[in-house]
């Protein structure tokens, strides 16, 4: 294992080839030593049972995941050698995991008989309709009504699972074809909302994440309009959501666009709010609406004094901008009440459920129209 750690530190270029290999036996040898950590019961300690993947698996690029399998196998060493018991059986799972993506690509490399660069693969995919959109219900946390969603892709390569956006999306930025997944996003969002509309009389608002490359596009603006004309979906029923750090980026040339997009009807919003640098007299010069707390932030608000006071003072800010404001990431009954008491308008989160299907936020939308408790237990209290 020593040897196999300072292999896989001195050279990374054998990670692409022998990298399955290697971490086979690796996992075997780190299951071993897994299974003796368990059975002596003597490493464990609670600090080190949740294991957080290195800082690297949150690289964007596919073309990173087999710099990221090795850092996973390195990492399983490593935790095999001189950490608990619990934090190499995650890792080991971790590096598994990586390891399957990769693969999984590679067949996708090879069934594209050698043209399998990433890009080419992620092509492949929006040919073949690999690509889905989830919804993830948005929550009126006065009452716990959804008054909406947020759509979020997904690459959904078969015999691996859901590659997330956060690995996709900046290697379809490398090209035009942001512009076509962006331009896929929109009609297949028009397209699920006009089905609803035909069974729920107001679905809510529905809001779609854009990046800073699908802005730049000069195509942008006149696409986006006749996606929606073709669609017969008025914009008002949709939000874009902008992330700070892209609004702060070319600020002059935003504010132009913003205008325009809001002109059209469409409501605008602020993603990611807090982990940016606005100042306050650029946010106002946007025609922004809701700003959504980032959800490091949320997820830290009920155990961090300093997180707490952030999250108040986004809630306070947005109320005296006259902002709706969004909390992102909720997970806890916990995080919750702290946001209720601290008169948040609204909320997203895994407490209200993983995102959804099309047909289960149209199932989710009767049953409130029914009359149906929904979350309403998670409201109880105030
Ligand atoms: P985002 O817009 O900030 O979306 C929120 C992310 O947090 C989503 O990850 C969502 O699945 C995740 N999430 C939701 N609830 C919770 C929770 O309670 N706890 C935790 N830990 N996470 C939660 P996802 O779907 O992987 O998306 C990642 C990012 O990719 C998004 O961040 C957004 O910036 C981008 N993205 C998603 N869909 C699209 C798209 O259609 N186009 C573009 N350009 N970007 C997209
Ligand atoms: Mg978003
Ligand atoms: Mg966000």
């Amino acid at each position: 294992l020593v040897v196999l750690v300072m292999v896989l530190r001195a050279d990374r270029s054998v990670a692409n080839t022998t990298l399955a290999v290697l971490t086979l036996i690796s996992i075997a040898v780190a299951g071993t030593m897994v299974v003796q950590g368990f059975s002596s019961g003597s490493r464990a300690t609670p600090a080190e049972a949740r294991y957080v993947p290195p800082a690297s698996a949150a690289l964007p690029q596919l073309s990173c995941i087999d710099d990221l399998a090795g850092d996973a196998v390195l990492s399983a060493c490593e935790k095999a050698l001189f950490g608990s018991a619990e934090s190499a059986a995650a890792a080991v799972a971790y590096a598994a995991n990586q390891i399957t993506l990769l693969i999984s690509l590679g067949d996708v490399a090879t069934a594209n008989k050698g043209a399998g660069s990433d890009l080419m693969a992620l092509r492949r995919a929006v040919e073949r309709d690999e690509l889905v959109i989830l919804y993830q219900p948005k929550v009126d946390l006065r009452d716990g009504r959804v008054v909406g969603a947020e759509a979020l892709i997904r690459w959904r390569l078969p015999g691996h699972g859901d590659i997330s956006p956060a690995q996709f999306i900046p290697l379809a930025e490398e090209s035009n074809l942001i512009q076509e997944i962006g331009e896929w996003v929109l009609k297949r969002v028009c397209r699920d909302y006009g089905a609803w509309q035909q069974q729920v009389p107001k679905p809510g608002r529905i809001s779609i994440n854009l990046s800073l490359k699908q802005l730049r596009q000069a195509e942008f603006l006149t696409r986006y309009r006749s996606v929606f004309d073709e669609s017969g979906v008025a914009p008002s029923n949709f939000e874009l959501e902008i992330t700070e750090t892209t609004l702060m980026t070319e600020a002059g040339r935003m504010v132009r666009l913003l205008d325009e997009l809001h002109a059209m009807g469409l409501h605008l919003s602020i993603d990611d709010f807090g982990t940016g640098y606005s100042s306050l007299s650029a946010l106002q010069q946007f025609p922004v609406g809701t700003l959504k707390i980032d959800q490091s932030f949320v997820r830290h608000a009920t155990v961090s004094r300093e997180d707490a006071t952030l999250v108040r003072t986004i809630i306070e800010m947005g109320k005296n901008l006259d902002l709706e404001v969004v909390a992102e990431g909720i997970e806890s009954q916990q995080q919750l009440d702290f946001l209720r008491s601290r008169n948040c308008h609204y909320g997203q989160g895994r407490l209200f459920g993983e995102p959804m299907t099309a047909t289960d936020f149209l199932q989710l939308l009767l049953a409130q129209v029914r009359g149906e408790e929904g979350y309403g237990r998670m409201f109880a209290g105030g």
